[in-house]
């Protein structure tokens, strides 16, 4: 074999390897191209599905700030929610409402948002609903913005909380739910439903439905009732409202009526 032979041979041999290499070269490129762009794909998925998470906890976020309605007008067209549920926090600002006798710094619009904020998080739970409330914080809201707020909203249902105070009789005590007489909406059911679901969530006196022409009750264009919760001038249910737990099982008990009175009433 010539050594131009030899050289041949070497050429041949090293334009075989390269061939190899460019094979093994362009796969290992498909390879990485094909994982890149499954990764892209996931990304773009995980990215699409938070972004659909966020939508979802703008409803909490929109319901936890009153103002941001136009939020909530979006959520509405986006995910069609069944139903809008109007929770309003009794008071606020310097309208304190009843507080404790001998203890001025317990108010009851503080236990009000703290009791609506806890039934707002419980009825969030549900897919084909969402809370609106009249306030977030510590706020001043006049009687008539409250059902303003819930007609412009076109909510399902309205439901005020508050509590009770009695400073004269300090035995009294239990739950109560207004509703308005002359309620041309399923009010009275709505009551009934509520009052019913707290005192079978805890131990309190009930003091039954009742009627009274309250402004934020006359003022709603929907099913809308006025829960006393509780009475703060009684020692006892005072201490007890004061407490996370009991105001927890109390939101689940006026959650659990507004859903059921959605399930027997409202559903098509
Ligand atoms: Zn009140």
């Amino acid at each position: 074999m010539s050594s131009n032979q030899k050289k041949n041979i070497k050429v041949v041999k090293r334009r075989r390897l390269n061939k190899k290499k460019l094979a093994f070269v362009i796969i290992v490129f498909i390879l990485i191209v094909s994982i890149l762009l499954g990764i892209i794909f996931k990304l773009f998925g995980l990215l699409s599905s938070k972004t659909e998470k966020k939508q979802v906890s703008n409803v909490a976020s929109a319901s936890e700030n009153s103002e941001q309605f136009d939020l909530q007008d979006e959520k509405k067209s986006s995910i069609a929610k069944s139903y809008t549920v109007f929770i309003d926090p009794g008071h606020g600002g310097n309208d304190g409402g009843s507080s404790m006798p001998r203890r001025s710094d317990i108010l009851e619009k503080d236990i009000n948002l703290k009791i609506a904020k806890k039934v707002a998080s419980f009825l969030l739970k549900q897919d084909d609903v969402q809370v609106i409330l009249s306030r977030t914080d510590d706020k001043f809201i006049s009687l008539n913005d409250r059902a303003e707020m819930a007609n412009k909203q076109g909510a399902d249902v309205f439901v005020s909380i508050h509590l009770n105070s009695f400073p004269n009789i300090k035995e009294a005590s239990g739950v109560e739910t207004y509703y308005t007489k002359d309620s041309t909406y399923k009010s009275e059911e709505l009551a009934l439903s509520i009052q019913e679901t707290i005192v079978s969530y805890v131990p309190t006196r009930d003091r039954g439905i009742k009627t009274d022409e309250f402004t934020v009750l006359t003022n709603s264009k929907m099913p809308a009732v006025l829960i006393e919760a509780g009475f703060l001038s009684n020692e006892e249910e005072g201490k007890r409202l004061l407490d996370e737990t009991y105001q927890s099982e109390l939101a689940q008990g006026i959650a659990q009526g507004i859903l059921t009175f959605l399930d027997e009433y409202l559903s098509e």
